[in-house]
Order: C-alpha cells, then sequence, then structure tokens
C-alpha cells in the first residue's frame, strides 16, 4: 500500500458493517470516511479527497448505482461495490456504469482486502496498465507486441493482443463482456459475446500451462473475464 495513507471512504448504512471495514482498512494503514447514505457519500467523496470508495447499493436514500454514476462523472477514483446483490444483472449494471470491482455480501475480509490493494495499486499505474504481462508458461510485451512460450516466440494475433491489453488495463479486477467487446470490436458489437468465448479460449490455450483450469484467464460467469497476474 502506498506510503502516503489513503483515504477509503465507505458507503454503507450498516453501522456494524461500517465498523468492521473501519477496523479492517485501518489496519491496513487507510485513512476512513463513513458515510450512512448516498446523499451524503457524494458530497464526503469530494471534499475528503478520497482514493477509493467502498459502495454498497442498498443505501436508504437512494440506490448506490446512482452513487457510482455520480463519482464516475468527476472523478477516475477506483470504487468497490460491497452488495448483497448477487445476480449478475447487477454486477454488470454496476461495472459497466464505472465501478472497478464487486464483492458479494456475506464477503470474507481477505477477499475485500485483495481488491482494495488491487484497486490503489492499479490507481497508482498508468491507465494503460502494465505493458509486460508474465504468465507462468509464457510472457507477452503488449508494446512491442512480442510474445514468447517457455523461451520460444509465440505468435498472437493482433486481435489476441488487443483482448490482452483491455485485460491488462483492468488487471486484477473484472472486464465486463460490453466493455470488452465496445473496446476491441466497436459499438456494433456490444453483444456478440461469442467472439469472446472463442478468443479467451485461444488466448488460455496460448498462455495458461493448462488451458481447461487457467489460473490467470478467468472466468467470471455470467458477468465477463478477470485478468491476474502474479505480483
Ligand atoms: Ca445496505
Amino acid at each position: 500500500m502506498a506510503a502516503l495513507r489513503p483515504t477509503v471512504l465507505v458507503v454503507e448504512d450498516e453501522p456494524e458493517i461500517r465498523r468492521f471495514l473501519r477496523l479492517a482498512l485501518a489496519e491496513e494503514g487507510c485513512r476512513v470516511v463513513e458515510a450512512g447514505a448516498g446523499r451524503r457519500a457524494m458530497i464526503d467523496a469530494g471534499t475528503h479527497k478520497a482514493d477509493l470508495a467502498i459502495v454498497d447499493l442498498g443505501l436508504p436514500d437512494l440506490d448506490g448505482m446512482e452513487v457510482i454514476r455520480a463519482i464516475r462523472a468527476w472523478s477516475p477514483m477506483p470504487i468497490l461495490v460491497l452488495s448483497a446483490r448477487a445476480q449478475e444483472r447487477s454486477k454488470i449494471e454496476a461495472l459497466d456504469a464505472g465501478a472497478d470491482d464487486y464483492v458479494t455480501k456475506p464477503f470474507a475480509i481477505g477477499e475485500l482486502l485483495a481488491s482494495v490493494r488491487v484497486a490503489l495499486r492499479r490507481r497508482a499505474r498508468p491507465v494503460t496498465g502494465d505493458s509486460v504481462l508474465i504468465f507462468e508458461a509464457a510472457r507477452v510485451d503488449l508494446q512491442r507486441r512480442e510474445a514468447s512460450r517457455e523461451g520460444r516466440a509465440l505468435h498472437l494475433t493482433p486481435l489476441e493482443f488487443r483482448l490482452l491489453a483491455c485485460l491488462a488495463a483492468r488487471s486484477g479486477q473484472i472486464a465486463t463482456h460490453r466493455q470488452l467487446l465496445v473496446e476491441v470490436w466497436g459499438p456494433a458489437h456490444e453483444r456478440d459475446t461469442h467472439y469472446l468465448r472463442i478468443y479467451m479460449k485461444q488466448l488460455r490455450g496460448k498462455l495458461e500451462r493448462d488451458p481447461l483450469r487457467p489460473r490467470h484467464l478467468l472466468t467470471e460467469i455470467g458477468v465477463g473475464y478477470r485478468l491476474v497476474l502474479d505480483d
């Protein structure tokens, strides 16, 4: 975590969960600002110069989705959703509105803190993400458009490079089907999820040690994909 204490805005109406998060985040070296309702949160996000927001979707005054859209309208700060809504539709909606990741309640604190670390790290990096991706069996240099597997040159197509670059830009976090399709194939293809199935299978075949049990190119069922690289 950054040397300067990052400020985390916790938007959550249940006092017990807020308290739990405050203690765990303080332990991580974060300064915590708490908001129990959506309108309060929109104000606090600006006045406290938050580095990260954790947003519950079920809030007493308005829907957490509105908070996400309001923050995203003026700030690139990472937003993690912490919600009891487990349906794929809610996840997709929140991620497409600009949230960076989604943790479902009940949650394990270890999982949440891991997402917090990824989000804060990504914030410190340029928006393009890492340009050299290290997999167990392979290595990809996005900038030079070069790939190798166990020391031998590996051919990736321009579309495969582009798809990897989009995943890498959100490394550790979920990229939705729609985000990937729009960025790689264009807005006319935002529903063509079969493209993703085909290309992800190809990428796994080239980059994963065991393509049937991928460790890096992970499926978020019904929602999208997540690129996970070792630190
Ligand atoms: Ca709630």
